[in-house]
């Protein structure tokens, strides 16, 4: 079937009891067995729930993946996945990570004997010089926050499959409608749900797909053991958000490159980050892995000043200044003060985070809207 039908009815049939087309929330803790050990498959929820359960097979099927697991959150998700690995082993991760990772890897994990460097990935040859005997992963997040960076699934795949490695992608901002890692021979891919999937800031939750039975063996394991996972009445709201996840996705598109072409045109504006751009530098990598260049907008202003940042910032009226992406509304973030406030000055700016750039997660509400208030909130003084 395809994206659009999986979409509305993958992992779910009408409620077997009542004819029920939504699947029910079950809301419950535990389920009474026969007799000791006999059960319908269900026996405490952490292990398994049937709303969770329809979830998980909804997004394992739109990342064309055999297994799925949701998490209650992506850094969930993320600490699944680390947790596959062994104190002494290293990770390969792209230079400019979620900065939520990032704290998990060098402030939790790499007190646990793990060991992360990280390498501009834009040119995916780069990585080859970091890897050692002792890698075991390399960590890829395409489109990257809040450079709108591209990297190659498919390079780092086969770089991965050469030294034995684990290839994980965090495609949260891309979301399944837009990219496949799997299919471009990924291990394993995460996302944020709270993001794009679930698509209307509502819920926080995470998930991980793949094809390789083993490696889901082993993270349902560390899923039922560490706990990290995600209640029945959240499950339900993604379940639901996704149905809308294809229309949503074709309008954030729309928006998308018609804001990114508009600030072009905007004598304010000094540069545009957005993987549409024929002049982008990874614009051919973007057009062939992904099936279009999605919501997800950075840009800087002219003079670089900070003050005008925040002035654009705090004037906007329908995009809302606030951390997060990807729900139906449109939102403005500063990632300087925000999401990379805890990286030094001269670091963040390496990767380009100056102090006027601005963030873009652009909404499906109508394109007048949005380019009329930025308009105004680019010449407000
Ligand atoms: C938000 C985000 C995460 C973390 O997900 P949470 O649901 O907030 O825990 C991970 N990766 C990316 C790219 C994100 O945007």
């Amino acid at each position: 079937m395809e994206f659009a039908t999986r979409a509305i009815h993958a992992g779910q049939e009408p409620d077997p009891v009542t004819g029920a087309i939504m699947t029910p929330i079950y809301q419950t803790s535990t389920y009474v067995q026969e007799a000791p050990g006999k059960n319908k498959g269900y026996a405490y929820a952490r292990g398994k729930n049937p709303t969770r359960h329809a979830l998980e097979q909804c997004i394992a099927s739109l990342e064309n993946a055999k297994f799925g697991l949701c998490f209650s959150s992506g850094m969930g998700a993320s600490d699944a996945i680390i947790k596959l690995l062994n104190p002494g082993d290293e990770v390969i991760a792209t230079h400019d990570l979620y900065g939520g990772a990032y704290r998990m890897f060098m402030q939790v994990f790499a007190r646990m004997g793990i060991k992360f460097h990280f390498v501009d990935m834009s040119q995916a040859d780069d990585i080859r010089h970091r890897i050692s005997h002792k890698t075991r992963m390399i960590w890829v997040e395409t489109p990257t926050n809040p450079m709108m960076n591209i990297i190659d699934i498919h390079a780092c795949a086969t770089i991965a499959r050469e030294h034995k490695l684990i290839l994980t992608v965090d495609n949260t901002f891309a979301s399944p409608y837009l990219q496949n890692p799997l299919d471009l021979d990924a291990d394993l891919v995460m996302h944020s749900v709270t993001k794009y999937l679930g698509g209307h800031s509502d819920v926080v939750m995470g998930a991980v797909c793949t094809n390789k039975e083993d490696l889901h063996q082993r993270l349902s394991f560390i899923h039922n053991s560490c706990g990290a996972t995600p209640g029945p009445m959240d499950s339900f709201l993604v379940l639901r958000g996704i149905k809308t996840l294809p229309v949503r996705m074709e309008r954030h598109c729309f928006n998308g490159k018609e804001i990114a072409h508009f600030l072009r045109s905007q004598p304010e504006v000094d540069k545009v980050y957005w993987p549409g751009f024929e002049d982008h530098k990874n614009h051919l990598i973007a057009k062939k892995q992904m099936r279009d260049f999605g919501g997800m907008i950075s840009f800087t202003l002219k003079g670089n000043k900070l003050e005008d940042a925040f002035r654009v910032a705090s004037h906007t009226k329908v995009f809302s200044l606030a951390e997060s992406l990807g729900g139906v509304e449109s939102l403005i973030g500063h990632p300087a003060t925000m999401t990379h406030a805890a990286i030094p000055k001269a670091e963040r700016e390496k990767s380009g985070v100056t102090d006027s750039l601005l963030r873009l997660s652009v909404g499906i509400e109508d394109i007048k809207d949005l380019t009329e208030d930025l308009k105004q909130a680019l010449h407000s003084k």
